[in-house]
Parts: C-alpha cells; sequence; structure tokens
C-alpha cells in the first residue's frame, strides 16, 4: 500500500532522510520510532507531500505522490493524517469539522455527512460531543475528533504523527484504544510514537530509524527483546 523506493530528502543543505526504502503492505500497521530528531516526522510527512523530496519515489496505492503528474490533493484524500497537535478547526463544531472535507471536497450531500459523522463520532466515543466547539473539549476529545474527520474521507492509509505526544496522561488511553481498533478494522497505518508499550503490542513491524536512516524493520516481539542494531539496543536502553 505504501513504497518509499530510495527516498532522499535535505532541508537546504542538510540531508536528513538517506536512502528510505519502506513497504507497507495493506492492512498492515508499521511505528515508527527512534530518538528526537532522527527524522520520523519528515519521513512520515514526504508520504503524503506535506514535505517534498530530492529522490527517489513514493506510491501510496500504486500513484506515484511526488510525480508532478500526480494531483496530490487527489492523492492527499485517500491519506489521513493526525498530528500532534490537534489541528481543527476552531470555529467549527466537532460534527462540522468532520463534515466539512467529504462536503466540500467529495461533493457528499450534507444529509449523508452529517450521517456518516455522527457514526464516526459515536465510533470514537464522542456521540454527545457532535456540536461542542474544539474549545469545549478535552485533548483526547478534540484527538479523537481529528482522527474521526481523517476518517471521514475513506482513507486507504492513516498516518499519525505523535497523536498521544501532547496529551494530558490520563487522556493517552482513549486514544490509543482508538487507533487500535482502527489498527483491527484492518487499516494500514504507519504510526510514529513513543508509546513503547501500545508499539509492542499493536503494530506489525518496528521501524527503527536514527540520523535520518533506517536502522532496522523488525517485528515487535524480537525488536523489544533482541533487537538487531546496537543503536536499537542503546535506544531501548534508555527508554525502557
Ligand atoms: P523526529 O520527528 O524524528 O524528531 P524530524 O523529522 O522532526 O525528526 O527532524 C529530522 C531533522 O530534520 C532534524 O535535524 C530537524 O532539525 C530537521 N528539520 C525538520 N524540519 C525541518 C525544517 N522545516 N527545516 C529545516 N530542518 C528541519
Ligand atoms: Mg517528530
Amino acid at each position: 500500500m505504501i513504497q518509499m523506493k530510495n527516498v532522499e530528502k535535505s532541508f537546504g543543505k542538510t540531508k536528513v532522510l538517506h536512502n528510505i526504502q519502506l513497504s507497507v503492505p495493506r492492512s498492515h500497521v508499521y511505528s515508527l520510532i527512534g530518538p528526537s530528531g532522527a527524522g520520523k516526522s519528515t519521513l512520515i510527512r514526504t508520504i503524503n507531500a506535506l514535505e517534498t523530496i530530492q529522490g527517489g519515489e513514493i506510491l501510496v496505492d500504486g500513484v506515484s505522490v511526488h510525480d508532478k503528474k500526480t494531483d496530490i490533493n487527489k492523492v492527499r484524500t485517500d491519506i489521513g493524517f493526525v498530528f500532534q497537535s490537534f489541528n481543527l478547526y476552531p470555529h467549527l463544531t466537532a460534527l462540522e469539522n468532520v463534515t466539512i472535507s467529504p462536503m466540500k471536497v467529495r461533493n457528499v450531500s450534507k444529509k449523508e455527512a452529517e450521517e456518516k459523522g455522527k457514526e464516526l463520532l459515536a465510533s470514537l466515543g464522542l456521540a454527545d460531543k457532535a456540536s461542542f466547539y474544539p474549545s469545549e473539549l478535552s485533548g483526547g476529545q478534540q484527538q479523537r475528533v481529528a482522527i474521526a474527520r481523517a476518517l471521514a474521507m475513506d482513507p486507504k492509509v492513516m498516518l499519525f504523527d505523535e497523536p498521544t505526544s501532547a496529551l494530558d496522561p490520563e487522556m493517552i488511553k482513549e486514544v490509543l484504544d482508538a487507533i487500535r481498533r482502527l489498527a483491527k478494522s484492518g487499516m494500514t497505518m504507519v504510526v510514529v510514537t513513543h508509546e513503547m508499550g501500545f508499539a509492542r503490542e499493536m503494530c506489525d513491524q518496528i521501524v527503527f530509524m536514527a540520523d535520518g536512516r533506517i536502522v532496522e524493520v523488525t517485528p515487535p516481539e524480537q525488536f523489544f527483546t533482541n533487537p538487531e542494531s546496537d543503536r536499537a539496543k542503546d535506544f531501548l536502553s534508555k527508554v525502557l
């Protein structure tokens, strides 16, 4: 579903992604972990062209994302992205945040968008929050609205960049539970996370990055008990 081939990324003269090779099969969940500054956010942002690349190719469901001939806005509608900061529209209610893109971008009728939006909010435990504004919601609730908003577009892929890092501890579980359910539903996902327990328990592969490189791609049990690289051993000795 996602294929990264020889991807190179620089900011000015500084190279931050080196020869990235990664294939994420359909319905698989890959966790991207590694030290701060490793390039995790940059990597995940190249997948829906929030960042340009200077070399290589990225295919999402066979579409070359960075090809000049590709309509990137169309590709982006297939890729849900959930950020650390929830990025909801402050002047719209929870339900309006969820329905605006299907109505504007996909020409879905208001009635249909609202029906589906309410279903999505309910599935994320937010049935009674549809008419609330972001400022009236907790961080965990806002992040679940952000997930509902992404899902409203029926994405083929969901990308998460540290979705729980800005949350108070008691709200982390409700967001992780939502992501876990999404994984069980067969969604293809890449999740940048510092929640090691979560990564260990729910993903198919750990992608460990350091210094702009993918150091290893390893099944979670093996990664957390016997990682291949010294770099990962060192990282785990600091975080576990
Ligand atoms: P991570 O998410 O793993 O902490 P990032 O992808 O945010 O790492 O950053 C990787 C490297 O790229 C860092 O050295 C960072 O300083 C640099 N970087 C990230 N964004 C920019 C930017 N917009 N301009 C210049 N350098 C950047
Ligand atoms: Mg980051």
